[in-house]
């Protein structure tokens, strides 16, 4: 009797952790196949990259709109490719929006930061231009509508304050200075909560 108990014990042991090494497998497998979609995608925006630079636009827009609408959280050098498409796309109201989202990412450290500020300004001015003409775009993608990976640090300058922390508000009496609701004492933002001030979601919360 005490041998088939042990037996018994065994068996159930060994199918424990025969189940154990197939989740485990199954969670690899997931990890591994994430890891290949995002690979595909990355190469997407490769190949964008390269359709930009030959002047290709239209087939570039394609090629980082998928990936946009694709990937789980949007690389931060999207944001700048993206924003200086649309340029040449003259959709000058969805450039500003990827190039300030990119700027306010990196900062002056980004790889791209001197054209990024640079298409910007030209953005800015366009746009000035076509809303006297009155011309409008239809159908502009903005950034607010996606989940921006904020990079290694995960931290950003809260564009709010530009990391002051301090807020200055003209009231009847003049000006006044208040300290910023958004951000930590340092200034600072978390990813979450950038993505959400991005998309009129923090205010709220603070306010509560
Ligand atoms: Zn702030």
């Amino acid at each position: 009797m005490k041998h088939l108990l042990c037996i018994f014990f065994l068996s159930v042991l060994s199918l424990n952790l025969l189940a154990q090494t197939d989740s485990e497998k199954a969670n690899e497998y997931r990890t591994q196949q994430e890891a290949y979609r995002k690979g595909l995608l990355l190469q997407q925006l490769d190949s964008g990259k390269l359709l930009m630079e030959n002047g290709q636009y239209e087939a570039a827009d394609k090629k980082f709109k998928y990936v946009l609408d694709n990937i789980k959280s949007v690389p931060s050098d999207l944001t700048y490719f993206f924003g200086k498409n649309s340029l040449y796309l003259k959709k000058y109201k969805q450039s500003i929006d990827w190039l300030t989202k990119y700027i306010q990412l990196k900062g002056t450290a980004g790889q791209y930061y001197a054209d990024a500020t640079k298409s910007l300004q030209q953005a800015e001015s366009a746009y000035i231009e076509t809303r006297k003409t009155e011309t409008k775009q239809i159908g502009e993608v903005l950034s607010r509508n996606y989940d921006i990976d904020c990079g290694p640090g995960l931290k950003v300058v809260c564009p709010v304050c530009k990391g002051t922390t301090v807020v200055k508000k003209i009231g009847v009496f003049g000006e006044s200075f208040k300290t910023c609701t958004f951000c930590d004492k340092h200034g600072f933002l978390s990813c979450e909560d950038y993505n959400k001030l991005i998309r009129g979601e923090l205010q709220q919360e603070v306010k509560q």
